[in-house]
């Protein structure tokens, strides 16, 4: 079926490789498919990529063979050392200005660093976030390419035609220099770890108040009808209401004890380098790690107490109150990660985009949304908006569902079931609107016990030292 010289070439023949490779087929495109272990080429001739435009290749001189040029070669391998082999193993074929593409799970600074030896060799590297798992790769992934921009006109076709439309509109756009597209995958992915969690926290208070799970089930998918109407929240519908081999619900069942990858670390890492409060995706990531010692869990649930207060409340009226609670706590969330998006840009002289940010995320991903609809208006409206709590939509949501949130946040604290998130996303959001904080008294200590001394206020710029103690 396949004739010529392929139009790209892709490395990784995983679930990701795989799936990318016959969705770029289906656009029209042929590839040049190749594995480190070969047998998985041949497989996947013989099965899925049978019929279609999709060439085989032997090794790493055979795939650069059959391609157009510039030869594009695009990888969706495991992150870390299987990149930089393949890219030592690839240079030696290349010619100047090919382009090599990373779409795996990299951290943005490999990008950064590869960007910059590749273009010193005259090849143009192009870092890319994919999301969307599977069946994004399959059917329309959200695409954040960043790199060395001369590459984009080359590729642009094949990534807009295969990444997602919204509204008619590809998921996918140019983000900026070097590292920059993954680091908006970056925080793409510590986002969903934010959202995974507030709705595991709204999942726990449900229980404290005693809803069974068909009315939780009931719940999401009436939630996922408004303004949190997401992926997100339609699979957790799904999942409430998954019934195992024996009639009972399954969830109940799985271990609680999450795992993670990295990128939500990552993220929470980034916010500390680049001092943002990016603090509900850090509590996301403890979240996560508290999980995970279940053994300690167990024991201390043996030891410790906790409050002996029961929820007496009227539980439609308070699962409202938690809808509220959720979606307030989200809109911090974003507005954070955007902090973080606009404080790296400053950084690395990235000339981010962020309603077209918005826009890749809108469809595609694994946080997609009606609600990043929102942000991109509020940002297509005024692109230089500090945060997103400033702009009208978001304010006006945050006021409607302010009283609620904070019933949801006291009531969770007076139960005792812990909800890191949405009480985080709180107190930052107390914190953002508050004038005055109490820092004031941390740099008099400062200044107390290490002479670091401290500004007046309305003296800006000079700094001064007492001595607290009057002494010597
Ligand atoms: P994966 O399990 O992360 O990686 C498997 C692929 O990497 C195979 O082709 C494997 O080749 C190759 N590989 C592993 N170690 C290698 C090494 N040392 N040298 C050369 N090749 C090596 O595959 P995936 O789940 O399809 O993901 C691909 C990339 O996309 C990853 O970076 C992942 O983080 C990212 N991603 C994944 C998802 C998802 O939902 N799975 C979503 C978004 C992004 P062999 O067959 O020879 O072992």
């Amino acid at each position: 079926m396949a004739q010529g010289k392929g139009d790209i070439g892709l490395i990784g023949l995983a679930v990701m490789g795989q799936n990318l490779i016959l969705n770029m087929a289906d656009h029209g495109f042929t590839v040049v498919a190749f594995n480190r272990s070969v047998e998985k080429v041949h497989a996947f001739l013989a099965n899925e990529a049978k019929g279609k435009c999709i060439i085989g290749a032997e090794s790493i001189p055979d795939l650069v063979s059959k391609l157009k040029t510039p030869r594009r070669v695009m990888m969706l391998v495991k992150a870390g050392d299987a990149v930089d082999s393949f890219i030592d193993q690839l240079v030696p074929h290349l010619q100047k200005g090919d382009i090599i593409i990373d779409g795996g799970n990299s951290e943005y600074q490999d990008s950064e660093r590869r960007c910059k030896d590749l273009r010193a060799k005259g090849i143009r590297f192009v870092g890319a976030g994919v999301s969307g798992g599977e069946d994004g790769a399959r059917y329309g992934p959200s695409l954040m390419p960043g790199g060395n921009k001369e590459a984009w006109p080359y590729i642009k076709d094949i990534f807009q035609s295969v990444a997602a439309k919204t509204d008619g509109q590809p998921c996918c756009d140019w983000v900026g220099n070097d590292g920059a597209g993954h680091f908006v995958k970056m925080v793409h992915n510590g986002i969903e770890y934010g959202d995974m969690q507030l709705i595991g926290e709204v999942y726990h208070m449900m229980q404290a108040i005693g809803v069974d799970q068909g009315k939780m089930a009931k719940t999401f998918a009436e939630w996922n009808k408004g303004e949190l109407d997401s992926f997100l929240i339609d699979i957790t519908k799904d999942i409430m209401g998954f019934k195992d081999t024996d009639g009972k619900y399954l969830l109940p069942k799985i271990r609680d004890t999450a795992g993670q990858k990295g990128t939500g670390k990552w993220t929470a890492i980034a916010a500390l380098n680049y001092g943002m409060p990016v603090t509900l995706i850090g509590e996301a990531v403890f979240s996560r790690c508290l999980s995970a010692l279940k053994n300690e869990r167990i024991t201390a649930s043996k030891v410790l107490p906790g409050p002996t207060a029961k929820f007496t409340g009227n539980v439609d009226q308070f699962l409202d109150e938690l809808r509220q609670a959720l979606y307030a706590s989200k809109i911090v969330s974003y507005a954070q990660g955007f902090m973080l998006l606009r404080e790296a840009a400053g950084v690395h002289n990235w000339d981010l985009d962020y309603g077209s940010i918005a826009l890749m995320w809108r469809g595609g991903c694994i946080i997609r949304s009606v609600f990043l609809g929102q942000i991109k208006l509020a940002f297509d409206r005024d692109p230089s908006l500090k945060s997103l709590l400033l702009a009208p939509f978001f304010l006006n949501a945050i006021t409607r569902s302010q009283n609620a949130w904070r019933n949801v946040v006291s009531t969770a604290i007076k139960l005792g079931v812990p909800t890191p998130a949405l009480s985080t996303a709180l107190a930052f959001y107390d914190g953002y609107r508050s004038e005055r904080l109490p820092a004031n008294l941390l740099q008099a200590q400062r200044d107390y016990f290490g002479a670091h001394t401290y500004e007046l206020l309305g003296q800006e710029g000079k700094f001064v030292h007492t001595n607290w103690t009057g002494h010597g």
